[in-house]
C-alpha cells in the first residue's frame, strides 16, 4: 500500500514539474505582417523578427501580403489566421485589408491579442475607422482628427480637426526620447531622457486620439522644421481586451539597406521587444541592456 502512494505522490510531482517546465517554455508567437510600404521592409522585417528571436522568449511567423498592384483574387487569398499568435507586428503602410481580413483582426485584437505598430504602419490602413481608433494617432491631414502634442513644460495640447499642422517631419537628426510614463513595464526602468539615433521626428500626427497613454515623447525643434511641441513618440491604446502599443520611431528608407540606423538604436530595440512582449501578455520581463543610451550618449547595435 504504501509503495503504491509513493509511486502516486512521484508520478504526480513529475507531473507538475513538466506541467510548469512545459509553461515556462511555452514562448510568445508573434505574426509579423509587412508587404507594402513606402520603408524598406524587406530588410527591417528580418531585423526585427532578430530581436525578437535572440530574447529567446518568442516565436516568430511573416506574412507578407499581395503587392500593392495585386488583382483583387490575390487579396482576397490573402487571410491570416490571427487567432494562432498573441501578438502581430506591423510592418505594413498599404491600403486599408480586405474587409473579411479587417473584421476578423478587430476581432483578435477585442478578444485580447496585441497589436505592435512600427514607424510608418500609423500611415497604413486609410478609412479603416477600427483601426484608426486603436492606433490613435496616425499619418494624416491636419483636417482629418485631433492632434495630441506637449507644450515646453511637457503639458497636453489637444487641437481639434484642422487647427495645427498635420502630418510631416523635419530632415533626419538624432534626438532625445523624454519618458513620461516611468511606471509603465514598457518604459520601466529607462532614463527619463535618452538620446536616440539619427530618425525622423514625426509631428503632427492625427487621428481619434481617444484613450491615449503616451509613455514617450521628443521635442520637434523649429530649427529643424518642427513643431515647437513635443510629439508623442510611444503612446498604447486599449482595445476591448486587447493592447495597441505605437511607436513612430524606426525610419529606414528604401536606400537604408546597410545602415538601418534608426532601427538599430538600442533604445528603439528595447522598445520593440518589451512593446511586443507586453501586447501580448500584460507584462515585461526582457531587461533594459547595460548598454542602453543615455541623456547624451546613443548606443547603436553592430
Ligand atoms: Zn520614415
Amino acid at each position: 500500500m504504501k509503495a503504491t502512494w509513493r509511486f502516486l505522490f512521484a508520478t504526480l510531482a513529475a507531473a507538475i514539474l513538466f506541467a510548469a517546465n512545459a509553461l515556462a517554455a511555452e514562448k510568445i508567437k508573434v505574426l509579423i505582417i509587412d508587404g507594402i510600404n513606402n520603408h524598406n521592409w524587406k530588410d527591417t522585417t528580418p531585423l526585427l523578427r532578430k530581436y525578437l528571436e535572440e530574447t529567446g522568449k518568442f516565436t516568430v511567423d511573416v506574412s507578407t501580403t499581395p503587392a500593392s498592384k495585386a488583382a483583387k483574387d490575390e487579396w482576397a487569398k490573402w487571410h491570416p489566421d490571427f487567432s494562432k499568435y498573441d501578438v502581430v507586428v506591423s510592418n505594413y503602410n498599404g491600403p486599408a485589408w480586405p474587409e473579411p481580413v479587417q473584421k476578423s483582426f478587430e476581432r483578435f485584437i477585442r478578444e485580447g491579442g496585441g497589436l505592435v505598430n512600427v514607424h510608418a504602419a500609423n500611415n497604413a490602413h486609410r478609412g479603416w475607422k477600427e483601426f484608426e481608433k486603436m492606433t490613435g494617432l496616425l499619418w494624416r491631414g491636419p483636417g482629418d482628427g485631433w492632434r495630441l502634442a506637449f507644450d515646453k513644460n511637457q503639458k497636453e495640447v489637444k487641437l481639434p480637426p484642422g487647427k495645427g499642422p498635420g502630418a510631416g517631419h523635419g530632415p533626419q537628426h538624432g534626438f532625445q526620447v523624454v519618458v513620461i510614463d516611468q511606471e509603465h513595464p514598457i518604459t520601466k526602468g529607462m532614463p527619463s531622457r535618452w538620446m536616440h539615433t539619427r530618425d525622423e521626428l514625426y509631428h503632427g500626427q492625427r487621428g481619434p486620439a481617444n484613450d491615449m497613454h503616451v509613455l514617450a515623447i521628443a521635442f520637434s525643434d523649429q530649427t529643424k522644421r518642427g513643431t515647437g511641441y513635443y510629439e508623442p513618440m510611444l503612446w498604447w491604446i486599449p482595445y476591448g481586451k486587447g493592447r495597441v502599443v505605437t511607436t513612430v520611431l524606426g525610419h529606414v528608407g528604401k536606400n537604408d539597406s546597410k545602415e538601418m540606423v534608426a532601427m538599430r538604436c538600442v533604445g528603439f530595440a528595447t522598445i520593440f521587444r518589451r512593446a511586443c512582449e507586453w501586447a501580448a501578455t500584460g507584462k515585461v520581463t526582457i531587461p533594459i541592456p547595460e548598454n542602453f543610451p543615455t541623456a547624451d550618449k546613443t548606443a547603436i547595435i553592430k
